[in-house]
């Protein structure tokens, strides 16, 4: 069986991030996406308002499935069983954040290795924090972002 966790903020989850799981969920028996606890971080959506939408966007893949965890990464991908961390690599402008995470984790443990998978290139201009911007100012985001985000947006922002 060869597990794989997917870590992010997911703040909220994308039709970019979605695309990244379903190339996972290809390649290997199970993806576990989690929502990492970031303090340094300030989100719009809570752990488990993130998770919620996580679950319902992805749940048209059966070996995939959402959870949350507060801590490392590696101590995580450990604690369920997975062999690799998958991440999402846009552009240029994403590789040197990565590289040094990727080194970072490897040197935390050497068993567990990162995989870098690039989107489809509709995807490589999004993130959350547009998508964020976007909705504050009532902005377009039904082509980004999965219905059950768009209805998370909506009761954010009051309507
Ligand atoms: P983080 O704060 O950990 O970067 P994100 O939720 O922003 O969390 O992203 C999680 C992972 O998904 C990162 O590897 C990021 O590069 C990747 N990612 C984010 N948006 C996209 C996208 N549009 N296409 C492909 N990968 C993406």
């Amino acid at each position: 069986m060869k597990k794989v966790i997917y870590p992010g903020t997911f703040d909220p989850v994308t039709f970019g991030h979605i695309d990244i799981v379903e190339r996972a969920s290809d390649l290997f028996d199970e993806v576990v996406v989690t929502v990492a606890k970031n303090p340094s971080k300030t989100c719009m959506f809570s752990v488990d308002e993130r998770t919620l939408m996580l679950k319902e966007s992805l749940k048209h893949l059966p070996n995939v499935t959402a959870d949350s965890f507060d801590g490392l990464v590696v101590d995580h991908a450990k604690a369920i069983g997975a062999l690799g961390i998958i991440r999402g690599l846009r552009a240029v402008s994403d590789f040197e954040y990565e590289f040094q995470m990727a080194l970072m984790n490897r040197k935390l443990n050497g068993e567990l290795t990162t995989i870098f998978l690039m989107p489809h290139e509709k995807y490589t201009y999004l993130n959350s924090t547009i998508i964020r911007n976007l909705a504050q100012f009532k902005g377009d985001v039904t082509d980004f972002v999965p219905e059950v985000v768009l209805e998370f947006l909506k009761k954010k922002s009051g309507k």
